[in-house]
């Protein structure tokens, strides 16, 4: 294999959601829905399959359609009137989206900032376009190891932020609401991080794919690129997926000023050309009846009450945990869970953190799947996680239920 994958571990993804499915846990793992995308956007996405030219190669940058309903979606949100033309870019999902922005601005050696603990995904994207990662923590007051926090209270220390810094820095890559922590950065978070990109010229790279899904008390959700002028160093990426519940459909966004945009599109045009055609058509349905209907306000509310089922069971638990402002997973500390000391765990886990066995033992022997934690630290920080684990909400009521009557059996 190439040096550049040959390193690759197996990914938490393909452990835990073959396993969940194996042992026939609930899976509040790996975090899709088990429901469907609002009628609106289901029914357009058959109608489009109907339509001879949707089923052909889309523009490069995006279907028109979808580009005019991000625009006028986003337009308010920005500030600014978006040019569907040059300051949007569709993308095959947040993900592919950060990868043609990488491969579009590093060169070998270029190093990005990320936030530990970060979407794992992040690292092999940085590192398979040639750039190092260097990270800079964020970190939980002391007091979360016995009480319930809210995910405002992890934070970056901005000092810390600027030592990370090297001629060689390319790039900050900012993800709010945060995985797997669920912070919201405030607006003064964002503005200090800016300031110092300010200061070296770097690309603020902004994922703010759970943009639609963040809760009171918060009434708005705070862009990076909309403040002090940073717009012009900024690309955010947003997520069909996650807006629409319908992650396996792979469309998502870049928004930003062209001058950056256009090279996301350069990389981007010669790893999938274009992006499949009838799902955007239907996401930009999605998005157009949102400008009418309380499409995400719904939503909101119905990921509300998921969020209180979950966290009522983790206090019932007397488990403390993040309230997460944004985003639907949870972050809960295990550290009072014990698992049978003679307990057999599979070889492979022996090589990672601790919290893969105990995330491993909630799934097979309690029967609800989670995620451990430090698959989104690099490995000297794996310690820091072991005692977490993340649970996923965005999942029916009715499953939730199921799972808080499974979680209580550790009471
Ligand atoms: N974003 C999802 C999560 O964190 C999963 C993404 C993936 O499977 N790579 O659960």
């Amino acid at each position: 294999p190439a040096q550049r994958v040959s390193k690759f571990e197996q990914d938490v993804w393909s452990i835990f959601t073959p396993l969940a499915a194996e042992t026939k846990a609930i899976n509040l793992g790996q975090g899709f829905m088990n429901f469907g995308p609002p009628a609106v956007v289901q029914e357009a996405a058959k109608q489009a399959l109907d339509t001879v030219e949707a089923n052909q190669y889309s523009h490069p940058r995006g279907r028109p359609r979808l580009r005019q309903a991000l625009a006028a979606s986003y337009s308010p949100e920005f500030g600014r009137q978006l040019d569907p033309e040059s300051e949007i870019l569709v993308t095959a999902g947040a993900n592919e989206a950060m990868f043609a922005t990488f491969a579009g601005f590093l060169d070998e050696g270029s190093e990005v900032i990320c936030m530990e603990p970060f979407f794992d995904q992040y690292l092999p994207n940085i590192t398979m376009n040639g750039g190092k990662p260097v990270f800079v923590p964020l970190r939980a007051p002391e007091h979360a190891a016995d009480q319930t926090i809210s995910s405002e209270e992890w934070r970056l220390d901005i000092d810390e932020l600027k030592s990370k810094i090297t001629p060689r820095t390319k790039m900050i890559v900012l993800n709010t609401p945060h995985n797997p922590i669920g912070k919201v950065f405030s607006e003064d978070e964002l503005r200090a991080i800016g300031k110092v990109a300010e200061e070296h010229d770097l690309i603020i790279l902004t994922d703010e794919v759970y943009d639609r899904l963040y809760y009171p008390p918060l009434t708005k959700f705070p862009r990076i690129a909309t403040l002090d002028g940073f717009w012009e160093r900024t690309i955010t990426v947003g997520s069909g997926g996650k807006s629409f519940a319908s992650t396996g459909w792979r469309v998502g966004w870049l928004i930003g000023p062209a001058h950056l945009i256009q090279y996301s599109f350069a990389a981007q045009t010669r790893v999938v050309f274009c992006v499949n055609s009838p799902c955007q058509e239907a996401i930009a349905a999605g998005l157009e009846a949102s400008l009418t209907q309380p499409l995400f306000q719904d939503q909101t509310k119905a990921y509300l009450t998921k969020r209180a089922k979950l966290a009522k069971v983790f206090d019932d638990l007397a488990l403390p945990y993040t309230m997460p402002q944004g985003a639907y997973y949870i972050l809960v500390n295990t550290a009072k869970i014990q698992y049978p000391k003679d307990y057999v765990f599979p070889d492979i886990l022996h090589q990672r953190g601790d919290d893969f066995k105990m995330c491993y033992w909630l799934t097979k022997e309690i029967g609800v799947c989670c995620i451990p934690p430090s698959e989104f630290y690099t490995k000297d920080h794996w310690p820091l996680a072991k005692n977490y684990a993340r649970f996923a909400f965005c999942k029916t009521d009715d499953v939730l239920d199921q799972a808080a009557e499974r979680l209580l059996a550790l009471k």
